[in-house]
């Protein structure tokens, strides 16, 4: 797999295209162009990161640049501290690079071979995916209670509220709806949000400078680089995020430092913000961001636990689902019922969209995840040509 560069996007084309025309049929946004028998192009300002067309090429003529070197640059230099965080849909997936059979759970390995790689703390996004859930959960509570009248939520958001983990997604929208960006959550997604932490609190308690800790993202996501870029994002006046590299990526560095994965024993993540509840474990998978708040939400207004959201069609990976959850609302005495809609796929998002916009829409909370099945698909995960 080729690396190529920053400037000219997070996804290109090499000059090993065979002009097949499949990775075309994937693309959610038409950014893709060209003939067959022509190498093929992609138009960058369409284009949202989401390397579907580098996952799917079968003739490995799509790249993702690489950010590889900087962080083996970073964990020479004696003056940095460079700490990491990695997204529950990488432990999922890791494994298959070393010839471990597809789903097994290498998090203890992963671990382990981060402390091996030389990150002097290893934590787990799952922390920050837990903040995120509770922001959301909150968030959509407050417009919940705007839509209703209840007194002080005057400057909360409409509804419906929409998720904002997925960097794809949020490009799209930007690119092509920006009347539906009052709806999107303001939560920062649970890896921006991490960064945040590191370089504010964990910089803190670590007793180092910000400008002298280096934060890396282990991603399933192409998408997430192009994020970590984004110049809103600089909570301790630095990148809060520094480098994202993809699980295949991460394969790689442990692949060239020698280390002997299948036979590590397994570690734990640093506790700073390491820890996690195990509530975001599912962010990785279609439906499980919206369950996860949605949970957090039900809890907070009923006084009573949730314990699984029954979608309709909830096997299958349909790409537009939905669901009604009745909630008792404590406080005010009466039973809301949320609907909530699932889509995965960003093409599949439009009539939703449109909906939303035409005043049509019945949603009161919806997830939109840009790849099949969500992040354990993304476009940085392994690449199955047996699949
Ligand atoms: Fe990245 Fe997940 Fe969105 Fe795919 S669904 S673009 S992997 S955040």
């Amino acid at each position: 797999m080729s690396s190529t560069s920053l400037a000219s996007g997070i996804v290109n084309v090499t000059d090993a295209c065979r002009a097949c025309d499949h990775c075309v049929s994937v693309c959610p946004t038409g950014a893709i162009s060209g003939r067959l028998g022509q190498q093929h192009k992609i138009d960058h300002k369409k284009c949202i990161n989401c390397g579907q067309c580098l996952i799917n090429c079968p003739f490995e003529a799509i790249g993702d640049a690489s950010m590889v070197d900087q962080v083996k640059k970073g964990l020479k230099d004696p003056s940095k501290v460079v700490v990491v965080q990695e997204a529950p849909a990488v432990r999922v997936a890791l494994g298959e690079e070393f010839g471990l059979p597809t789903g097994t759970n290498v998090k203890g390995k992963m671990f382990a071979s981060l402390r091996r790689l030389g990150f002097k703390q290893v934590y787990d996004t799952e922390f920050t995916a837990d903040l995120t859930i509770m922001e959301e959960g909150t968030e959509l509570i407050h417009r919940v209670y705007k839509a209703v009248g209840v007194a002080g939520n005057e400057q909360s958001g409409p509804l419906p509220q929409f998720t904002s983990c997925c960097p794809a997604w949020i490009k799209y929208a930007e690119n092509n709806y920006p009347a539906i960006l009052p709806y999107l959550s303001s939560a920062k997604s649970p890896q921006q949000m991490f960064g945040a932490v590191a370089k504010t609190y964990a910089a803190q308690k670590l007793n180092v400078r910000p400008a002298d800790m280096v934060v890396v993202s282990v991603m399933p996501c192409t998408a997430k680089k192009f994020e970590c870029d984004r110049p809103e994002f600089t909570a301790s006046g630095f990148q809060d995020v520094d480098y994202v590299i993809t699980t295949r990526e991460l394969a790689g560095m442990i692949k060239d430092a020698g280390i002997d994965f299948v036979n590590l024993s397994d570690e734990e993540a640093d506790r700073l913000i390491g820890s996690s509840t195990g509530a975001a474990t599912i962010f990785g998978v279609t439906g499980g961001v919206m369950e996860a708040a949605l949970r957090t939400a039900y809890e907070i207004l009923s006084g009573q636990k949730l314990n699984k959201v029954e979608f309709e069609a909830v096997r299958g990976f349909k790409s537009v689902r939905d669901a009604t959850v009745t909630i008792p609302v404590k406080d005010l005495g009466i039973t809301l019922p949320v609907n909530v809609c699932i889509v995965t796929g960003t093409k599949n998002v439009i009539p939703v969209v449109e909906d939303v916009l035409s005043g049509k829409s019945a949603y009161h909370f919806i997830e939109v995840m840009n790849c099949p099945g969500g992040c354990v698909n993304g476009g940085g995960q392994p690449i199955r040509r047996d699949a």
